[in-house]
């Protein structure tokens, strides 16, 4: 049977809210489309060639476990850079989206650095998050998400990034400018817990025929 290598970065550290239900996903509609699917952690200090998969998982985390990933980031950082802009697939959750971008003040008021690989920042709320169930469209896929969000930070994007999803229900990356996520060439980011792909079975599809298509 054929391969689909995922490559899980701190797999054993950003795995909140069920977001290794995404993998599960991931694996069923491979399994569909006659692809087996053979997962590896990446974790601290670990070796990482990014032409080694072709899907990357990056999922969500506590606070704690996000200061600890993001000091590890700057080894791997360049490696998923060209995986990215080499059209890559790649899935990144809340905290794991967070460090895509340049950084994220966490609720402490310390600042973790991210990879600085899309142009998006996180900013932090006082004493409150973001916490209950979020609807999102879609415009490019004409496509309605489900899922729900649990998160301290507010993510702005700026003006060069498109979001997953316009917020229909929801609070989204800042519960202001009703952006949700971020989407650029293969790469997807998006605060759904729940988990994401579990909920949105076209985006799974979509996301397994992306990495197909790679091969
Ligand atoms: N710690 C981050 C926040 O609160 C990310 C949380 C998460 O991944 N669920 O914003």
């Amino acid at each position: 049977m054929k391969n689909i290598r995922i490559g899980h970065l701190y797999g054993n550290l950003m795995n909140t809210y069920g977001d290794n239900g995404n993998l599960l996903m991931l694996q069923h509609y491979a399994k569909e489309a006659g692809y087996q699917v053979e997962t590896t952690i990446v974790s601290l200090g670990d070796d990482f060639l990014a032409e080694d998969f072709d899907l990357l998982f990056f999922g969500g985390g506590q606070d704690y476990e996000q200061k600890i990933v993001s000091q590890d980031l700057p080894r791997i950082r360049d490696e998923i850079a060209s995986f990215i802009e080499n059209d890559g697939v790649m899935l990144t959750i809340c905290g794991g989206f967070q460090l895509l971008g340049q950084y994220y003040i966490n609720a402490a008021g310390d600042r973790l650095e991210g990879m600085n690989i899309l142009p998006h920042y996180t900013e932090r709320q006082i004493d409150s998050r973001f916490i209950g169930d979020i609807e999102i469209y879609d415009e490019e896929n004409d496509q309605t998400y489900y899922g729900f969000e649990n998160h301290n930070g507010v993510t702005h994007l700026g003006s060069e990034l498109k979001p997953l999803g316009r917020v229909i229900i929801g609070n989204g990356n800042n519960g202001v400018d009703q952006t949700e996520g971020v989407h650029y060439k293969n790469t997807f980011g998006s605060y759904f817990h729940g988990p994401l792909l579990v909920r949105n079975e076209w985006l799974a599809r979509h996301i397994v025929d992306l990495a197909i298509q790679n091969k």
